[in-house]
């Protein structure tokens, strides 16, 4: 028998819609890639996102045409792409850090039409687009008096296009499932593979990301999404934001330490996402002009590993409550979270420390488990290394145009190439990406560890561990530093550093000092070319020594 409620399809229009018509007047603060500050409400990016609609139906977009974006989160970003959705076309958000080839590879593999795109980014395009042929239209993101001279055929502005369009159009009435964003994973290996969100996807998303123990969002916060729109949807706050009425504050192009306290303090912000290198350069910025930030309650961070030097200086410093994200493009990116049980919470603080550095436990919505190589279930123990395996509405079962077709297992689970462990407490801690773990002598050491141990000393800056050759054990450790600006090198304090922290045999082989720890497009320390960078490095451990 079926149950007698209505259909209402899940829609992420209707998350617009709502927006206005309940929390209409709610404010949308963006620095602008222009400069100033720039005030708008949900009222208004409902009103504009429309104009954007009928000025795509004008120029004969259809339902699931790829319509890209190479912009910043701003208040403008919103209203191209609720406008590009609710037509029932595919929002694809492109990364303006991924290098140029990768970016014509992304855009001839969506086969984009149009490109909205921001001032920042136009010479970029300026290189890209003649080798992308399906890009019929450039639309830079600005009004006439920041229109630049480019070279870009066909570009038009923004503010021009939109003048005088009505914001009459039909939204909607199209199958949940549609297809409504795109985004690529950045393709560490081979090429970049298409994630594609579907409109039920994302509304799930959004219903998972509304709760307290997610981004908690509500009309009584201000959320500051650092994390950008192009990865994995500001982890879901440009949809979040909308449907729960909170007041949203846009960083535009600038996301350093010192704009980000400019624009937490003046427009008291409560709420925070972004990836730990963002949040190290804000507490750098706090530390030196000695400030603080006292209007903000909890921050998100996520994207990679957060070392314990970032919870405690947020706690003890600043008096803000870490709350650790896990999670992939293809999981839209919410997968697990941090929050610590009453009773983990009731411990000390220090004790508490174990819990507050593991990824946490899954939402409603998500399941994982832990396989071994031969497909069979770990325990849950908090020891037992296994592949994370993750299955839900809001995870990926295909890519984009992938002729490998299907990427889930028997049960349904798609792999994620992490390598975890679950504890008693059901706490999932992600021990490395699979392609970085560190085999040594038939076991496996878990780079993220040490590095998050590591970057702890007051003297590092970045920190990476990577697995170097060696004749006997496969594999050693070896600790990569980037020191902070004036700091010396000493390898042995930083292996000292390390003793009693990690078991002995983990201890790094050797510490190599970098000028430069190389970060990917989603500011995350970027193995692939680090390994390469130090291809021929030798272990000191592993040259045998010569005979005289
Ligand atoms: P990309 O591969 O393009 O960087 P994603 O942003 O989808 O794309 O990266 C997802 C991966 O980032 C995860 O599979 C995991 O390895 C890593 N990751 C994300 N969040 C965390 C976290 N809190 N701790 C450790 N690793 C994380």
């Amino acid at each position: 028998m079926l149950g007698l409620m209505q259909d209402w399809p899940l829609t992420v229009d209707r998350i617009l819609d709502h927006a206005k018509n309940w929390h209409g007047h709610r404010e949308v603060v963006t620095r602008s890639v222009e400069g100033p500050i720039v005030r708008t409400t949900y009222a208004e990016i409902h009103s504009r996102a429309r104009k954007v609609s009928n000025v795509l139906k004008e120029w004969g977009v259809k339902p699931g045409d790829r319509i890209a974006t190479l912009a910043w989160n701003t208040g403008k970003h919103m209203e191209v792409w609720y406008g590009i959705m609710g037509i029932g076309a595919v929002c694809h958000t492109l990364n303006p850090r991924l290098f140029p080839e990768q970016l014509i590879y992304i855009i001839n593999h969506a086969e984009d039409r149009i490109i909205f795109v921001d001032l920042t980014f136009v010479p970029l395009l300026e290189a890209v687009l003649p080798h992308c042929p399906s890009v019929e239209r450039v639309v830079v993101m600005t009004d006439e008096w920041h229109m630049p001279a480019t070279k870009l055929p066909k570009a038009e502005c923004y503010e021009q296009v939109l003048s005088g369009v009505s914001d009459e159009v039909v939204w909607g009435g199209f199958d949940e499932h549609t297809a409504c964003g795109l985004c690529y994973t950045s393709g560490t290996t081979g090429n970049p593979k298409g994630v594609l969100y579907s409109h039920r996807s994302n509304f799930i998303h959004t219903l998972m990301g509304m709760q307290s123990t997610v981004l908690g969002a509500s009309p009584k916060e201000t959320i500051l999404p650092v994390v950008p729109m192009f990865h994995a949807n500001a982890w879901g706050i440009a949809f979040a934001g909308p449907a729960a009425g909170a007041r949203l504050v846009m960083p535009g192009a600038r996301m350093d330490g010192a704009a980000i306290y400019e624009l937490i303090e003046s427009e008291q912000v409560t709420f925070s996402a972004a990836v730990p290198t963002v949040w190290q350069g804000l507490l750098t910025h706090l530390r030196e002009n000695n400030l603080k930030i006292p209007s903000i309650k909890k921050v998100l961070i996520g994207g990679s590993a957060v070392p314990e030097s970032l919870i405690r200086a947020f706690h003890d410093e600043f008096g803000v409550e870490v709350l650790q994200g896990w999670g992939m493009t293809e999981t839209s990116p919410i997968g697990t979270l941090s929050n610590l049980t009453p009773e983990l919470e009731a411990l000390p603080y220090d004790e508490g420390m174990k819990w507050r550095i593991k990824q946490g436990i899954p939402p409603l919505g998500v399941e994982l488990k832990l396989k071994n190589y031969a497909g069979q279930e770990m325990p849950h123990d908090g020891t037992t290394y296994g592949r994370l395996m993750i299955k839900g509405p809001t995870i990926s079962k295909g890519y984009f145009k992938d002729e490998g077709g299907d990427i889930l297992d028997h049960e349904g689970f798609f792999d994620t190439g992490d390598v975890s462990t679950i504890d008693e407490q059901g706490f999932m801690q992600i021990t490395d990406r699979a392609k970085d773990v560190i085999k040594s002598g038939g076991e496996w050491i878990s780079s993220i560890e040490i590095e998050n141990i590591a970057v702890g000393h007051p003297k590092v800056e970045l920190a990476a561990v990577i697995g170097a050759a060696h004749p006997k054990w496969d594999e050693r450790p070896v600790l990569v530093i980037k020191l902070k600006p004036g700091e010396t090198e000493d390898k042995q304090e930083h292996l000292d550093f390390l003793v009693g922290k990690i078991a002995k045999w983990w201890m790094p082989d050797d510490v190599v000092f970098v000028d430069d720890i190389p970060l990917g497009a989603t500011g995350k320390i970027d193995k692939k070319l680090l390994r390469e960078r130090l291809k021929d490095y030798q272990l000191p451990t592993a040259i045998a020594p010569s005979r005289g």
